[in-house]
């Protein structure tokens, strides 16, 4: 029980008492004298109880204990406060901030600490101040530190200007954290779709080559050719199919072993690769069969690609330290009623009726 708990209520029985004698005074015959005094020491005792409840200390925290709790909360939260005098260039900073900066409590920020905590950046800091001092409202600003513990850290800051009531910019005050953690793990995470991105492509490319050749393979071939029906419907172009197959490729290998067919096939696919042209797609759709998907060629331009394609690959594996093989070629082209299917299926028959005509040649689909 407090000193002023026990004098409150005697204060109250005096000051009860003096009223009841002064009003008991006033209507009795008591000389004027005193009831005057009476009245003088209801007044003064009125006066010091009103003074006294105006002095009792009212129930504040003392200013040390916010200051600790301050201290406690910014470390709760991870963040501390840095403020810059920008007139004379001096820094401040709370216990918490000396903590995220790996410093003992209470460290002061001399110029030769700030040197080493912000090596590159104590001038870009001033910089960044300098060009956010008309802003009045708040901003954010990225830095990195030294911190002695743990090496180079990135800080992020929310900083506000203190103005004069000039309306310069005197002061920025900021509210510091340290973001390196997310930082490390948005760049893994980053790295982590990158490389599933990669992984997948490079996926999606295997499936799609065939590996002796690195042609497209009979899947991808087959996709393409739909994708190039639907494209010339659309477009009113024509589209052209060539589809062609080695002569007498069993021979190769039985004579030279299955490595040279291996070596020969390799070779026919950088033929064909090389007669296709931009937006062309040249595959290797079966053991020794190849296609040539001519987007936008008439049959002109078709039975001359084929031409030039049988002349390439008679001549070509000629002169590639290989056996010489030819090849027989059948190419049609979309009409009305095709779809991707019957188009191969046409240049497949023409192809066979090339083997059928005595082989390295070139024969259109009926
Ligand atoms: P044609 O002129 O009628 O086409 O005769 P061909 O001998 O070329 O045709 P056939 O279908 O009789 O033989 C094809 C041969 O291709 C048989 C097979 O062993 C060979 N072959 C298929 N795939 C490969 C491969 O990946 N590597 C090698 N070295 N040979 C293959
Ligand atoms: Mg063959
Ligand atoms: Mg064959």
């Amino acid at each position: 029980m407090t000193t002023r708990t026990l004098y409150a209520p005697l204060l109250a029985v005096i000051w009860f008492l003096l009223a009841a004698l002064a009003v008991a005074q006033m209507r009795s015959g008591v000389p004027a004298f005193d009831r005057m005094l009476s009245l003088a020491a209801f007044a003064l005792l009125s006066l010091l109880v009103a003074t006294s409840r105006r002095l009792a200390p009212s129930p504040q925290v003392p200013l040390s204990d916010i200051a600790s709790d301050l201290t406690l909360a910014e470390e709760m939260a991870g963040f501390g406060r840095w403020s810059v005098d920008l007139v004379s260039g001096r820094h401040g900073w709370s216990p918490a901030f000396c903590k995220i900066a790996g410093l003992p409590p209470e460290t002061p920020p001399d110029a030769r600490l700030l040197e080493r905590l912000l090596p590159d950046g104590l001038q870009q800091m001033h910089t960044t101040f300098h060009g956010h001092r008309h802003d009045r409202d708040g901003y954010v600003v990225e830095f990195e530190i030294e911190n002695p513990k743990l090496g180079t850290r990135v800080l992020r800051a929310r900083a506000r200007n203190v103005f004069s009531p000039e309306g310069v910019a005197e002061h920025v005050l900021m509210v510091a954290r340290d973001v390196t953690d997310e930082y490390t793990r948005v760049a893994r995470i980053q790295q982590e779709k990158h490389d599933a991105l990669r992984e997948a492509a490079e996926a999606r490319r295997i499936a799609n080559t065939d590996v002796l050749t690195g042609l497209a393979n009979r899947r991808s071939a087959m996709a393409a050719l739909d994708r190039a029906v639907v494209a010339s419907r659309l477009g009113g172009k024509p589209l052209g199919l060539i589809v062609f197959d080695i002569d007498h490729f069993k021979a190769i290998n039985d004579t030279h072993g299955h490595a040279t067919g291996d070596r020969v096939l390799a070779e026919i696919g950088r033929i064909a690769a090389l007669q296709a042209r931009d937006g062309q797609c040249a595959a290797r759709i079966g053991g020794e069969e190849f296609l040539l998907i001519l987007p936008g060629a008439n049959e002109t331009a078709a039975a001359g690609a084929a031409e030039r394609l049988r002349l390439a690959v008679e001549s070509g594996t000629a002169m590639a330290g290989i056996p010489a093989v030819t090849a027989s070629i059948g190419h049609a082209m979309l009409g009305p009623s095709d779809t991707s299917l019957t188009l191969f299926a046409r240049a497949d028959a023409a192809l066979y009726a090339a083997k059928k005509a005595g082989r390295n040649r070139v024969a259109l689909a009926a």
